[in-house]
Order: C-alpha cells, then sequence, then structure tokens
C-alpha cells in the first residue's frame, strides 16, 4: 500500500470515529462563534468533551454546549484540577486564584459529575474557561439540583444536549471577570436513540431555567422556569437554530410543563421522585412534593413524610431523623409473674388493672 493512501485511510477511519460522537452543537451555535482570534468576546472552543463561546472582555464563557449520555456518568473522582485555559491566548487567561476573596464560587457550566467517565475527561471540565462566578448556594444548591436531576434523567434511559451561560454585569473581580447577574441553562431531553436532530419534535421536552447570581435564591430550581425565547431576548443569542422554524418557535414558547406541574415527574420510566433538595449526614435523600410536603422514599419505594424542615432552603444539611426502632420486649417468667423489658432498658410486670409496675431492672435478667 503506498503511503498516501494509508494516510487517507487513517483520515476516514479517524473521521468515522469521530462522527459517532455527538457533536455538542447539533441543535446549532447559539452565537455563530467562530475560531477566530478577531472575535474576542465570541471565540468558538472546542475542548474534548464540550464547546463554548469565549468573552474576553467578561472573562468568561458566553455559553457552554454539551451532550450527555449515560456512559459520560462514571465513578472518576473529582480531579479539581482548576487550571487556566490555555488554549486561549495569554493575555485572555483566567487564573484559578483570580476568583479567590471574591466571595463567588468558581462555578462549573458542564458540571464535574457529567464528566466523570475518566479522570483525564474529567479535568478538561475545571479549565476556567468554564467557570463562572457564581454565587455559593446558586452553585452548591439551586444550579446543582437541576445537575442532578439531568443526570437522574439520563440514567433512565434519555440523552440531553444542554447548553448553559451566565448573563448581566453586578460588577466586577479584580477587574477580569464580570460577576453575572443570572445564569441560565437549556435541556433538551430525548429518549436514547439516532439522528438526534431529526427526532426533535413538538413533543420534545425542553427544560429552560434563568436564576439570580444572589444568596436570595430559592433553592427550588422549578422557581425559575421560562421559555428559551425569554432567554434569547436576554442574551440576544439564537438557541435551537438547526431546528426546524416551526418546531423551533413552537419549543422556544413554552415552559417544561413536565417539570411544573408534576414536581419532574419522568411519565416515560415512571420515576416517582422528584430531585432531591436534601441530603442527611446517611446519605437519605428528601425529596419537596407537588404540594409541598417532604418525603423521603422507603426501601419498598414508598413516601415517607417527614416534617418539612427536611426540605428546607437551610444552609446547614439536616440532621437525619432519629430511628424509633424499639427493641422487641424481652420477658422473664417468674413465677405467675411477666417481666417485661421496655424498650429504654426498664423492668416492669403489668398489674390487674393494665398498669405498668416498675421493679428492680435485675429482675429482667
Ligand atoms: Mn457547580
Ligand atoms: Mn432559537
Amino acid at each position: 500500500m503506498k503511503p498516501s493512501l494509508l494516510i487517507i485511510l487513517i483520515l476516514v477511519l479517524s473521521w468515522s470515529v469521530s462522527g459517532q460522537l455527538n457533536d455538542p452543537l447539533v441543535l446549532g451555535n447559539p452565537s455563530n462563534a467562530a475560531s477566530d482570534l478577531s472575535q474576542s468576546n465570541n471565540y468558538l472552543v472546542t475542548h474534548n468533551g464540550y464547546e463554548l463561546s469565549y468573552n474576553k472582555e467578561r472573562g468568561a464563557a458566553n455559553w457552554v454546549a454539551w451532550h450527555l449520555q449515560k456512559s459520560d456518568i462514571g465513578k472518576a473522582e473529582r480531579t479539581d484540577a482548576f487550571a487556566p485555559d490555555t488554549t486561549l491566548p495569554t493575555d485572555w487567561w483566567i487564573k484559578p486564584s483570580d476568583y479567590t476573596g471574591s466571595g463567588y464560587d468558581r462555578g462549573h457550566m458542564i458540571p464535574s459529575k457529567d464528566r466523570s467517565s475518566s479522570e483525564d475527561i474529567n479535568r478538561v471540565t475545571f479549565l476556567m474557561s468554564n467557570m463562572q462566578p457564581q454565587a455559593p448556594k446558586l452553585n452548591e444548591k439551586t444550579w446543582k439540583y437541576l445537575e442532578d436531576y439531568t443526570r437522574e434523567l439520563v440514567s433512565k434511559g434519555n440523552e440531553a444536549y444542554v447548553y448553559a451561560g451566565c448573563y448581566g454585569n453586578k460588577g466586577r473581580i479584580k477587574d477580569k471577570v464580570t460577576i453575572p447577574s443570572n445564569c441560565f441553562k437549556i435541556i433538551v431531553v430525548l429518549p436514547e436513540g439516532d439522528d438526534d436532530l431529526k427526532r426533535i419534535s413538538v413533543l420534545t421536552r425542553v427544560i429552560a431555567v434563568d436564576m439570580p447570581n444572589d444568596e436570595s435564591v430559592s433553592i427550588r430550581w422549578r422557581t425559575y422556569l421560562t421559555t428559551v425565547d425569554e432567554i434569547e431576548s436576554k442574551t440576544g443569542f439564537d438557541f435551537l437554530s438547526n431546528v426546524s422554524n416551526s418546531i423551533q418557535a413552537y419549543l422556544e414558547s413554552k415552559k417544561d410543563s413536565e417539570s411544573a406541574e408534576t414536581g419532574g415527574n419522568d411519565r416515560q420510566t415512571g420515576d416517582k421522585g422528584a430531585p432531591s433538595v436534601n441530603t442527611d449526614s446517611n446519605g437519605r435523600k428528601y425529596y419537596l412534593g407537588a404540594k409541598g410536603g417532604c418525603y423521603y422514599l422507603t426501601a419498598s419505594g414508598k413516601k415517607s413524610y417527614v416534617d418539612k424542615k427536611y426540605c428546607s432552603d437551610e444552609e446547614a444539611p439536616p440532621e437525619p431523623p432519629k430511628k424509633i426502632e424499639p427493641e422487641p420486649p424481652t420477658i422473664t417468667e417468674s413465677g405467675d409473674r411477666k417481666y417485661i423489658r421496655g424498650p429504654k432498658g426498664g423492668c416492669y410486670y403489668i398489674n390487674g388493672s393494665g398498669k405498668k409496675i416498675y421493679v428492680d431492672k435485675s429482675l429482667c435478667n
């Protein structure tokens, strides 16, 4: 075989392999970002696993886009490898330390956990071009709960295309990074399958949220459901631009009713649980019901309602409820009398009128 033929063969093979990966921008490039250094505020960056439009002026992305499927979620630990995005020109870099002392978290757009199939791919989510200054409560609660919910949908037979970004200006950190007033997210949910763009229809589920970037944010992401149209008018971007005009217009004009009406139930998979709003130190998850009740799911899958404080907006995770599992009473017989050891260790017998008469504990031994 001639070397040139070999090269062509390799090119064809590598093209067909990469063709199997999902292009995060299959539904459209919302700002026509391009890898052209002269457009520094709308500069397309392609990373392994996601793409983004970088805005040099803001020191952060306009939007980050990725595709999520079950195989993206694995057992790799968070690498915490915060680092400048060295694919950008040096004078555009934001360093991890630039956020230090600002009071804002380095909030991921594509979440670390969405790329947990290997350590190498996880590391890429820690590039600073994927970060936004997020209020701690937004990053650690509301935004995270929606991330969890998206992975829950994907773990149950769906795949998703996600756009996330922030907009608005509440000031600057070290005159390098703009503090956004809001962060938005658009999630297009499809049952697992091929030819994704062609499968988008008026029945496709689209979840769009627009959240305030401050500590007054509610932990309930559903409070911030909105339409893609609203986000487009706030940001000036055009999402889902590869979807046909009539379907695009329909999908962009409606709020996700599955989230709003049923508390996030997924009818396709029969999932009863809304995303958990709290996890206690035993790992038990608490869910907020559509009517405001708070429950956890028992081993048999039943809802067990608890005090609402377990679903509250508190910063601190709740203490797990005390287990009330009384030990079965031990009965010691002595003559005609039965001595019973109570759950707290006391020893008693029941007299003729049905009263407990406590006696020396030794009688229960
Ligand atoms: Mn985060
Ligand atoms: Mn659009």
